[in-house]
Formats: C-alpha cells, structure tokens, sequence
C-alpha cells in the first residue's frame, strides 16, 4: 500500500481507541518543567487552528516521537543537561519515485520487485510495487551521489541501466501518473540516549527521534513500533510506576535499535564513500552477507530467511545456522558453476 493510505489507516485504528484524543495542526514549542528543572511536567503547544495560540498541556509522562527534527537534544542543554551523543553515518543516497497505472492483468501485477546493487561495484536500486488504486509506484535511487534524475526521460532511462530490465518494460508501456519526486538522504542519525547518565524524569524520547536509518532498508517504521511496544510492556511490567523509567527504556530501545543500525549501516559500508563510525566486524560479516545475497538468487528458503531478517521478523543469527550456511554454501558453489560453464560457452562462441 502507498504510504499516505498506510498513515490513514493507522490514524483511524489510533483515533478509533476511546481513551486518544488528536490534537491536529499544533506544534510543541518547548517543555515545561518544574522549578528545579528535575522533571518535565507539560508542554507548551501553538495552535495553528486558532491563530497560533500557545497552550500548556500537563501530563505524568511526555513521549517526544517529533521524528529525525527531534529538538530534545537542545531542549536538554538548555535545561542544563548533557546532550546525547550522536553517531552519524554518511550515505548521500538519493532516490525518486514515480506512480503509473497498473493493469491487474499484465505480467508481474500482483508481485513486486527488487533491485539491489552488488555493492561497491554497483550503485543503484530500483523497486516497483502494486498499491492500491491500480497503481505502480516506482522508486529508484543511487548511493555515494549516483541520485536518481527527476525528469521523466532521464528517470526511465535511470530504468534502463537496472540489471534486469523489468522496472524499464512497465514504465515503458504504462501511463504515469505523477511526476518524479525526489529524495535525499545524506546519513543514518543515532543519538545515544543510552548512554546518558542524567535525564528529567516524566520525559522519554521514541522512534526517528531517536535513530533514523538510510529508508532504503525500509526499516524505521518497524523499529519505532518495536520501541512503543517495548514502551507499552515496562509500563504493563511495572504496573504504570514510572520513577526511575528512563534509563531502563533507553537501554531496551538501544538494544531494539542495535540491530537494524548494524543492518543498515554495515550495508551501507560496503561503499567506501561511506563516511562515519563504522561497527567492529563489519567487513567480515558483510562478506558472508554478500554470499546470502548471491543465494538468494537460486535458493527461495535463504530469500526468505533473508527477507525475514531485514524486516526484523528474526534476528540476524538465524542466518548463520549451521543449515542456513549450508545452503548459502552449496547455493554459491551452483552459481559458481554456473558462471564458469556460461563464460566456457561465451568462449567457444567468440572461437
Ligand atoms: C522517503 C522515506 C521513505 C521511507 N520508507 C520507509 C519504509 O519503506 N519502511 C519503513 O519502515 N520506514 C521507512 N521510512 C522511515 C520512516 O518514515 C520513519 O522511520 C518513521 O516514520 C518514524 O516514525 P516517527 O513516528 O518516529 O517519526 P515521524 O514519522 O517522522 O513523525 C514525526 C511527527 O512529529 C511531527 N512533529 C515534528 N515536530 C513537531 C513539533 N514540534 N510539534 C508537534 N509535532 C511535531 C511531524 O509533523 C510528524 O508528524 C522512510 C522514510 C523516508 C523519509
């Protein structure tokens, strides 16, 4: 499904909750706390609605969810606290995305498809999906500058230089919708709440406030739910106590955010324009990753433990059983063959 149906949907099932109430087009300007700074007990809210009018909302506990723009890290110097620190890795990937009707029944139109480049020597993505309405979205994008271009010929000849020629055969034939729209990245952002000894109590911080990865890993949305979900069950644990509640969420939201940061920020690594610090042991793991991939290709079971795995369906051990290293092995070993036998034909062929 496109992202704004997804948005709506989790909107109505959030409203249709009897104890939430949406406060739209408001903005939180700052905290309010108590005297000594100790605890935040409110916020103070601009209503766009009514002309800007500025409210003091009270509350026993405050969640900042305000995304990557999070202004917790100033808000807290301000208080006189430390600011977290921040690992920033550097990426400048850059995609677009394009939407084209579908007909349901035209080749691969209940499927969807993904390229992802063998990295370093290849740069670029692409992903065409169904959503609904009969539609195609498309996106396709580049790292270490290789961006996507924003007009349509350039964007459908960006399709053509995909190793598999599917994305280019749809948007060839399809109508377009809309135009291409662009998006920059240019780095995955963790701020270590974790590791902060001091921190207001009443306050707690959730989601892309917290750690924002490259969205081409499609994996914070996962992440932010796993965090309120790890929220929702110290709150059930302790019976809604919430002296004391900060540094024991921090560490849990840490070690829910470890693994897809490892994920996407090894990835990531493989390019050497990626700038940053870099997790112990990436190299090596990348490695094996690199054969799982090749795998992927000829063995639907290691796609599918794969998938599972960069959706944050399993942890990233399950990939190195030793009957997962098995099929990756012999997978590798068929593709080899397979290449040798291909490039002694191409060779009889040009005698
Ligand atoms: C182009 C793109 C594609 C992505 N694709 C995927 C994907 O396929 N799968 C996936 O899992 N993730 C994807 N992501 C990542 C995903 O969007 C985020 O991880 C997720 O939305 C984080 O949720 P959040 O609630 O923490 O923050 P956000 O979704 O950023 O929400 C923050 C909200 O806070 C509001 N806000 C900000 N400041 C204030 C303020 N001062 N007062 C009041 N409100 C405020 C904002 O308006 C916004 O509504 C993608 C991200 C991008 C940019």
């Amino acid at each position: 499904m496109s992202r704004p149906f997804l948005e709506y949907l989790v909107r109505t099932r959030t409203l249709a909750q009897g104890n939430i109430t949406l406060l739209d087009n408001c903005a939180v300007r700052r905290l309010v706390t108590t005297a000594d700074y100790t605890r935040i007990v409110g916020v103070e809210v601009e209503d766009r609605t009514r002309d800007g009018a500025v409210n003091a909302l009270t509350a026993e506990l405050i969640v900042d969810c305000t995304g990557r723009g999070s202004r917790t890290p100033q808000w807290l110097a301000e208080l006189g606290y430390t600011a977290p620190a921040e690992s920033e890795v550097k990426v400048n990937v850059g995609y677009a995305t394009q939407i084209f009707r579908r007909n349901p029944g035209d080749d691969y139109a209940r499927d969807w498809i993904l390229i992802t480049p063998e990295a370093p020597r290849e740069t670029r993505f692409g992903g065409m999906f169904p959503i609904e309405g009969d539609r195609w979205i498309v996106s396709m994008g580049g790292w270490a500058g290789d961006h996507a271009p924003t007009d349509p010929a350039g964007f459908l000849e960006y399709a053509r230089t995909m190793p598999t020629p599917d994305i280019y055969n749809m948007m060839r034939k399809a109508e377009a919708l809309t135009d291409v729209y662009p998006h920059k990245f240019n780095s995955s952002l963790r701020r270590h709440y974790e590791k902060l000894t001091r921190f207001p109590a009443g306050y707690l911080v959730l989601g892309d406030a917290v750690c924002s990865f490259n969205p081409t890993y499609g994996q914070g949305m996962t992440s932010a739910a796993m965090q309120a979900a790890a929220l929702d069950d110290l709150l059930a644990q302790r019976g809604g106590e919430l002296a004391g509640i900060a540094p024991v969420f921090f560490k849990r939201a840490a070690k829910i955010i470890d693994i897809p940061w490892q994920l996407a920020v090894g990835e990531d690594f493989r390019y050497p324009q990626t700038t940053g610090p870099k997790p112990a042991g990436v190299d090596l793991l990348n490695r094996y990753v690199a054969a799982v991939h090749r795998a992927t290709l000829i063995d639907p079971e290691v796609g599918r433990a794969f998938a599972k795995v960069m959706n944050l369906m399993a942890p990233p051990p399950s990939l190195m059983t030793p009957g997962m290293m098995l099929r990756v092995w012999r997978a590798n070993r068929q593709l080899r063959r397979q290449r040798q036998s291909l490039a002694r034909t191409a060779a009889v062929a040009v005698d």
